[in-house]
């Protein structure tokens, strides 16, 4: 199937301005712009999003957050709104992460309100749902995605609008991804509860992510219902994102 897929990298809480300059000279040298039937994307800390828009835009990457606020302003102390995200150039917003579910208490509904604010501001929200490892072993993997799906994906966002990312919880920054059938079946578990909501949504893209690297990229992203991956670890290396991306 010929599709344009997503390759998202997201930084996490790594990246200082000199490293940053190092990631756009090597990325450049890579020629980013010249590979058709692929939207790579950079979410970077929120310093440096301004920093960052421009330069990447150039090589027609985009740029994203990793978080937002679902409100528009306020006193909220450390707190980033979607509209700011875009006032600096981003195009999406990564939801719901397992890292923020687990550390920071976000629930469903939180995920919910800041993807409705994502698209308020015109940012397409990747919205994250996976399982942790204790709930696939007791085997509620399907049961909990499911659920996470039915109450994290706001109604009437769909087509384009709409990223989700199935990110198991066990496979994130382990080095172990899920197996291709088990990624398969997930990603077909992901689109049936999204036709199953009030709304029928039709969700763009699917990304797989947890321990996505050159030397799996090719497999898991020939599956047929995978649009793309979420990248963490291995996006900080600009030689490794690109060979994720080349084997799209
Ligand atoms: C992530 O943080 O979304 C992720 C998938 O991390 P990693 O690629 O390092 O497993």
């Amino acid at each position: 199937m010929s599709r344009t897929m997503l390759i998202a990298g997201n930084w996490k809480m790594n990246g200082t301005r000199p490293e940053a300059k190092a990631f756009l000279e090597k990325l450049r040298g890579l020629k980013p712009e010249a590979r058709p039937g692929r939207e790579l994307l950079i979410c970077p800390p929120a310093t440096l999003i301004g920093e960052m828009a421009h330069p990447l835009a150039q090589l027609g990457v985009s740029i994203g957050g990793q978080n937002c606020h679902p409100g528009v302003s306020g006193a909220f102390t450390g707190d980033i709104s979607a509209g700011m995200l875009r006032d600096v150039g981003s195009s999406h917003v990564i939801v719901g992460h397992s890292e923020r579910r687990a550390m920071h208490g976000e629930t469903d509904q939180l995920v919910h309100a800041k993807a409705r604010a994502a698209r308020r501001h015109g940012l397409t929200p990747i919205i994250c749902v996976g399982e942790t490892l204790a709930e696939r072993e007791a085997g509620h993997a399907e049961t909990v995605v499911r659920e996470q799906v039915r109450a994290s994906v706001p109604d009437g966002i769909e087509g384009e609008a709409l990223v989700l990312a199935y990110e198991p919880v066990w496979a994130i920054g382990t080095g172990r991804a899920a197996t291709l059938d088990d990624i398969s079946m997930m990603h077909h578990v992901i689109r049936e509860a999204l036709a199953g909501k009030s709304d029928g949504a039709e969700c763009g893209l699917i990304l797989y992510g947890g321990s996505v690297k050159p030397s799996n990229a090719a497999d898991i992203l020939a599956l047929d219902l995978v649009g793309g991956a979420l990248v963490g670890g291995a996006s900080l290396d600009a030689g490794d994102f690109m060979a994720i991306a080349d084997a799209a």
